[in-house]
């Protein structure tokens, strides 16, 4: 009873490392986000993967001048991490980089982005499905007061994105939420 008791939160441990590569291996289901936040001292990264039909409710290339504005106007809604994860005000955050990995962008690059860099791939299948990929970096003066993370900006800008997998990692601890509009925050601290 007590070695296995003692062998258990080892076990929980090795679980939660590797559920980010089984999501991501996972079955392909339509409006829930996949979401990676590690804070490291002053730092905060995080890591968005949400399939097309939550972002633009489409997973092809635009087809006319609307869709890809559609896309464009996404891709911009995407890149301002603060409008989509709030930080605690106390932290004193601030983004420095976002990047955007657009499915299906191809000789679209749009114009007036010249702060920072997108990545455009066109090597996502015509038929398949494509994932929108925007990975954030934050610099804040306290991170330590980084003790959760609110993603009602999220739910708010794309409403087909119905739920959340967030995993995240702090300097002293890790596990994971499931989040929704209306439940959309949650503490990084195991509960
Ligand atoms: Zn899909």
């Amino acid at each position: 009873m007590t070695s296995s008791a003692g062998l258990a939160p080892v076990l929980w441990i090795a679980v939660a490392l590797f559920s980010p590569a089984c999501l991501a291996h996972g079955a392909h289901v339509h409006g829930v986000a996949n979401v990676e936040l590690v804070r490291e001292r002053d730092s905060v990264q995080i890591q968005l993967t949400a399939d097309g039909e939550g972002i633009v409710g489409f997973e092809r290339a635009p087809r006319d001048a609307a869709e890809q504005a559609k896309v464009d106007a996404a891709r911009s809604r995407l890149r301002q991490g603060p409008a989509l994860f709030a930080l605690p005000a106390a932290a004193g955050c601030r983004q420095v980089s976002s990047v955007a990995e657009v499915p299906h962008a191809g000789a679209a690059e749009a114009a007036g982005e010249s702060d920072d860099r997108d990545h455009h791939h066109d090597d996502a299948k015509a038929d398949g499905h494509a994932d929108w990929k925007v990975s954030y970096v934050f610099r804040c003066v306290r991170g330590a007061a980084v003790d959760g993370v609110d993603l009602a900006g999220l739910f708010g800008a794309f409403p087909d994105i119905t739920r959340a997998e967030l995993q995240w990692i702090t300097d002293d601890a890790q596990s994971g939420a499931e989040l929704a509009p209306g439940r959309s925050r949650t503490a990084l601290v195991v509960q």
